[in-house]
């Protein structure tokens, strides 16, 4: 903006920017609140730069609703491999053949376990037969509920709403033991 600050600085503009852009900026409102421009961090919000908040987003969990959720995940007592697990897991980032098939890989998509399914995080994890097994075994059946169009991130946001410490660690490391047992 120009210094009496209720214009666009035109000289600059033409400077600076292409035709497109010019006019793309020119549609922005200009304050009615004559303040000089200034820097601000969108992430903290105190505006101010901190490495914290540049790290939760990078993360993924600057946004308010998730924050507990992640803030929880990182402070499970579990060992550092699990807990990033967790995130790559809720990310759904994990190389299942579902996702290797997304990105071209030629493989078979159905499951190594029960050959009936796509294999994808929520099925290796959550919908399997050899899964649910595993979470009736140890009686956290009730708690890892599974409901139709439910995603991985969504089972396990729902987990962590309703379960202690001890109930979180144990879902992290059975969550961890089937994927290291299909990578087996
Ligand atoms: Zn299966």
């Amino acid at each position: 903006m120009t210094n009496d600050l209720s214009m666009w600085d035109e000289d600059l503009l033409d400077d600076l920017c292409n035709e497109r852009d010019k006019n793309l900026i020119k549609q922005v409102p200009i304050p009615i609140r004559k303040r000089p421009d200034s820097w601000y961090w969108l992430f903290d919000d105190t505006g101010n730069f901190t490495v914290k908040s540049c790290y939760r987003q990078l993360a993924g969990e600057w946004a308010c609703p998730d924050r507990k959720f992640w803030n929880k995940i990182w402070h499970l007592k579990l060992p550092g491999k699990v807990r990033n697990f967790i995130w790559r897991m809720c990310r759904d980032v994990l190389p299942t053949a579902a996702n290797l098939i997304n990105k071209q890989v030629n493989i078979v998509d159905r499951c190594l376990w029960c050959q009936t399914h796509i294999e994808d995080s929520m099925h290796i994890l959550f919908r399997c037969t050899f899964a649910r097994e595993v979470w009736a075994a140890v009686g956290m059946m009730e708690l890892v509920l599974v409901v139709p169009g439910d995603t991985v991130f969504q089972v396990t946001k729902r987990v962590f709403q309703n379960a202690n410490k001890d109930q979180g660690a144990m879902f992290g490391m059975i969550c961890w033991a089937l994927w290291y047992r299909r990578n087996k």
